[in-house]
């Protein structure tokens, strides 16, 4: 038998739908338009398709979007009053600088100076920190769409033994943080692991965010486990492809994310989520 698909396409589309009622009543009930600053710095060709793909979503619920471009050549100080303006304007609820940024630009220094009651992806040290300590807080986007993705087929997390490949700041880490929060039990693979496979064979969930295709396969999970792909990786032919071999995997799984149409939009809409979430905060 084969695996149930997890459609994050329809999913993140539920969800907006959803979203553009609660905008419209934030409009009509209390004279909030929720906005989103996103700042993409050069020309890098996939970051300008994340950016439109923002500004669009904004568009379809209703939230107020400014899209700031600067040359690949800014120094670093024109950035980080930009962000600055960008912190005390009040028509902006959120700011997401895009990244990678040029290399002559500190990435941890750009991400600390988001006001953290801005901070929307989720990535400054206060929203880390306070999203380990489980408290209030802005989730980054794609750990929190996982959670959602898996609870929309009311898989159960509690308990079940959750292992995650992959441990970089913005996906691998913080999600295994918030599996553990929902009280799994779980285990971090990464470069270094010794015989990975005995272990992604004990997950019962199996998140992989690594970046490199076809890294696991069929002998790779257990019978029925759930299999969340994150990866996104071109193929030879330049089709967009997760790092999951899907079509073998599928067999095994009881649900498997696909790539494209998985992760990804689910991703992009938990940006909307935290941009609505910070509106009403502010206005608290
Ligand atoms: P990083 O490159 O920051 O991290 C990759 C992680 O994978 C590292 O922790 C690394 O280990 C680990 N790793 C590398 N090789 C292996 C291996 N052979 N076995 C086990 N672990 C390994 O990537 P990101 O977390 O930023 O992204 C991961 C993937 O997810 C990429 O394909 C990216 O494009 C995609 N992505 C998708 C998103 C979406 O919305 N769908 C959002 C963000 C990312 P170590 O720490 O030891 O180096």
């Amino acid at each position: 038998m084969s695996g149930e698909l997890i459609n994050g396409k329809q999913l993140a589309q539920e969800k907006r739908d959803e979203m553009k009622a609660e905008v419209e009543a934030l409009k009509n009930q209390e004279g909030v338009t929720p906005g989103l600053a996103v700042i993409l710095v050069g020309d890098h060709p996939a970051s300008h398709s994340y950016v439109k793909g923002k500004v669009k979503d904004c568009k379809e619920v209703g939230i107020h979007s400014e899209l700031k471009t600067l040359p690949d050549t800014v120094d670093e100080q024109t950035l980080l009053d930009e962000i600055d303006k960008y912190n005390n304007d009040d028509a902006i609820d959120g700011i997401l600088v895009q990244l990678p940024l040029p290399e002559h630009i500190s990435e941890d220094k750009v991400i600390d100076a988001i006001n953290p009651e801005k901070d929307v992806d989720g990535f400054h040290p206060v929203s880390v920190g306070k999203m380990l300590l489980g408290k209030e807080t802005f989730y980054s986007c794609t750990p929190a769409g996982i959670i959602e993705m898996v609870k929309s087929k009311q898989i159960p997390i509690e308990g079940s033994h959750v292992v995650i490949v992959g441990r970089s700041h913005i996906v691998g880490k913080p999600a295994g943080m918030l599996f553990l929060q929902n009280n799994a039990t779980v285990t971090y693979c990464h470069s270094r692991t010794k015989d990975m496979s005995a272990i992604t064979k004990q997950a019962d969930i199996l998140v992989v965010a690594v970046g490199q295709a076809q890294l696991i396969g069929p002998e790779d999970i257990k019978d029925d486990a759930v299999v969340i792909d994150v990866g996104m990786n071109r193929n030879e032919e330049g089709k967009l492809v997760g790092d999951v071999n899907f079509e073998a995997v599928k067999e095994k799984a009881s649900y498997i994310t696909p790539v494209p149409g998985g992760v990804g939009p689910m991703t992009r809409t938990m940006l909307l989520h935290n941009t609505i979430k910070s509106a009403r905060n502010w206005r608290e």
